[in-house]
């Protein structure tokens, strides 16, 4: 007998193909299974969605076979299926492109029998049972919060909230849940995700310590740092159910693994889980939705600084809220947390980079052998040059943004569109000799610090070191790794670097923090900054004494033009939910997320015009043609992005809000087949390309 499975695969994002495509196969196969089929004069991968009895009316002459089935692998689940159909449909991308880029890249490559070969090489060794001798002992706290969460396991499934201060211990939480869920069920299987493995490599040795009694493969990492193989065995053993505890990055979300009880989002704010490009989803939010439609799955966010949206929903009740305020072994009155001083620079002499007393007590530090973390967010020597004579600046020739100075290589580089050039002798406007620097960034001020720093002793003698963490300093592989080893390892006095440095790491011996400049933010445009820079700083603060001993004792020094800011006030008294409440009343006033709901759909063309009036056209025919939805959404004319021009490409954005989520996932499908139409009119067959981002990031 024929049978007409209908097969997904990575058809363009856009294109007429995006459904799945009917095939012709001998085999009855079921849906789920992966498959090997031609697509034009290519045979692709693809997965089998739905088998059909017919052949759904398509000529049967025009139907193609089946090229090979990849059956030494179980079918993906139906629960994989709904989330990959949930993600395609909520994100406004095809099927088949969310469905292929959710599967390893490797797995294209493979023929039925070279993939049953790399299954049958699994030999797994026999798991033994956990010592719980050597694990700590909880914090009360931590006693109180497990509690909290397994007192609801029975009952209503909500997402969990673990609201956790800096170092109060949230990471031996996630092992004690991990350990309680995969002990209860010996098919259990647990997902940790975290925002960039490669910050944190101590996580992963913790949680591979930690359950190594499993056995050495039922523990695997998920991420785009590993080979092409590596990923491929991980997604495999998730798959197959052998892994037990995958530790992942957002794509991880998306894996398939049958048996998932618990997920765990480690610093559920962090932009990261948003990914930005193709399918542009939240993975906090994928898997949320995963936990509620995979049977008796349970998922628990983690932050200092939740986001506001997750804040928002312990608020209402949609999520359970679990608190741990104290650092582990505090026994000050701030909780252990690093007393925070503001320095009022419009009081600092004029044009200083460092306030003398931060230069003091950073002096103060080395003669005690202490650390000091010193925190700008801008990476590079100078984010301009400039002539001060005609007014040349080193503007990016395609991009409309300023090239940064990096002295190290002495080269003005584009950090848009990578444009590298040898800095000029002089201004090739006027033939000034006398181009200089304008502003800071971590290059100049690690120069800075060694020369304020330069004639200060380490206890031991020795001269001070400085060193830098940036995108700039770990380029090569391993790079990252070393530097933080050496940090580790007391290698370093003064560490200065970007947000990389502020994010999670567990340093032990930094009792000093300092922002330099963390101003920009608090003016800037996106609605979303005052909330990034709260949680950068509190982040960066709690990089400051977590070695209990010395917890009493540390400081974060924050340097601002604008000491009455509010965010500051609530950063003083280390005060999230205060910031959270000051900034959702600002929120809810201006129907702005968590209390409204938006989409950006951005498009590039060689024009500004033509960008725009891509955008405008097609939401013109869509008020036109009273597309459902279409009256209770607020769309704005197309506006150029902040950067306007990226590699000589003009981009333009088109803001969608409404009140109600429903109404814009409706009207966006609605949407889609006019933006379509509308690409396809005269002068917009040359635009290069749209796309829609669901809950933007920033808008
Ligand atoms: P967070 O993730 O909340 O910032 P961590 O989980 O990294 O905090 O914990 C901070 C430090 O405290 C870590 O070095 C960890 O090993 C230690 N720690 C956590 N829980 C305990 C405990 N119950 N007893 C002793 N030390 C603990
Ligand atoms: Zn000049
Ligand atoms: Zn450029």
């Amino acid at each position: 007998m024929t049978h007409w499975p209908k097969v997904v695969v990575a058809t363009p994002a856009h294109s007429a193909l995006a459904g799945p495509l009917t095939y012709r196969s001998e085999l009855p196969l079921a849906p789920g299974t992966l498959v090997r089929v031609p697509l034009g004069k290519r045979e692709v991968l693809g997965v089998v969605w739905e088998s059909a009895a017919d052949s759904g009316g398509l000529l049967e002459m025009q139907t193609k076979n089946i090229a090979g089935v990849l059956d030494g692998m179980a079918p993906l689940a139906a629960s994989w299926r709904a989330l990959v159909s949930f993600t395609s449909g909520y994100y406004q991308r095809s099927l088949g492109e969310v469905a292929l880029a959710a599967l390893p890249p490797q797995l294209r490559e493979l023929t039925g029998e070279q993939l049953a070969r790399r299954l049958k090489r699994r030999v797994l060794d026999t798991s033994g049972a956990q010592d719980t001798a050597d694990l700590p002992a909880l914090s009360e706290q931590q006693e109180a919060a497990l509690a909290e969460w397994g007192a609801e396991s029975h009952g209503k499934n909500r997402p969990a909230l673990l609201f956790g201060a800096t170092g109060s211990g949230k990471t031996e939480v996630y092992l004690r849940l991990a350990a309680r869920v995969l002990g209860q069920d010996p098919s259990a299987q647990v997902l940790v995700m975290v925002p960039e493995i490669n910050l944190t490599p101590q996580l992963e040795a913790r949680f591979a310590e930690r359950f190594a009694h499993l056995g050495s493969e039922r523990v695997v990492a998920l991420h785009s740092g590993l080979t092409p193989a590596q990923r491929l065995k991980s997604w495999l053993a998730a798959h197959a159910g052998h892994a037990r505890l995958i530790l992942g990055t957002r794509m991880a979300v998306l894996a398939s693994m049958p048996q998932l009880k618990l997920i765990v989002v480690d610093e559920e704010h962090d932009p990261s889980y948003k990914q930005q490009e193709g399918a542009r989803y939240s993975a906090r939010d994928l898997a949320v939705y995963r936990a509620s439609t995979q049977g008796d799955c349970r998922v628990l966010l983690g932050s200092a600084t939740p986001s506001l949206e997750s804040w928002q929903a312990t608020i209402s009740g949609k999520y359970q809220l679990l608190t741990m305020s104290d650092r582990i072994g505090a026994n000050s009155e701030t909780g252990g947390l690093p007393l925070i001083r503001g320095i009022d620079m419009n009081h600092q002499p004029k044009h200083c980079v460092i306030a003398p007393p931060l230069v003091e007590a950073i002096q103060a530090r080395i003669a005690r052998g202490e650390q000091s973390l010193i925190f700008l967010n801008r990476r590079g020597y100078a984010p301009v040059l400039a002539c001060h004579d005609c007014g040349w600046k080193s503007e990016c020739p395609h991009c409309s943004a300023y090239r940064v100075f990096h002295k190290i290589d002495r080269t003005l580089r584009c950090h848009h569109c990578g444009y590298t050039e040898r800095v000029p002798r002089a201004c090739p406007t006027c033939g000034n000799i006398d181009i200089a620097p304008v502003g800071r960034g971590t290059e100049r001020l690690e120069e800075h610090l060694s020369e304020l720093l330069g004639n200060i002793k380490r206890p031991d003698g020795g001269a001070v070191r400085i060193a830098r963490i940036d995108a700039d300093s770990t380029r090569l592989k391993g790079a990252l790794q070393s530097q933080l080893a050496s940090v580790h390892a007391g290698e370093v006095d003064v560490l200065v670097g970007t947000q990389m440095i502020a994010k999670g790491h567990d340093f032990r011996h930094i009792t000093l923090v300092a922002a330099i400049n963390p101003d920009g933010a608090l003016f800037s445009s996106d609605f979303r900054a005052p909330e990034r820079l709260f949680s950068l700083l509190m982040q960066a603060a709690g990089r400051a004494g977590r070695d209990a001993a010395r917890s009493g004792a540390s400081q974060m020094w924050v340097q601002t033009f604008h000491p009455q800011h509010p965010l500051f006030a609530a950063l003083k008294t280390h005060d999230y939910p205060q910031f959270a409440a000051q900034q959702l009343q600002e929120r809810q006033a201006a129907g702005l997320s968590p209390f409204g709901f938006s989409a950006l759909v951005r498009a590039e063309a060689k024009t500004q015009d033509l960008a725009q009036g891509f955008l405008n056209a097609a939401m013109a025919s869509a008020q036109l043609a009273g597309l459902e939805g279409h009256d209770r959404i607020s769309a704005y004319p197309a506006v150029p992005m902040t950067i306007q021009r990226v590699a000589n490409i003009e981009r333009a954005q088109m803001l969608v809000e409404s009140a109600s989520r429903t109404a814009l996932q409706r009207f966006l499908a609605a949407w889609q087949p006019l933006l379509l139409a509308t690409r396809k009119q005269g002068d917009f067959k040359s635009l290069i390309r749209w796309a829609i981002d669901v809950d933007p990031l920033a808008i």
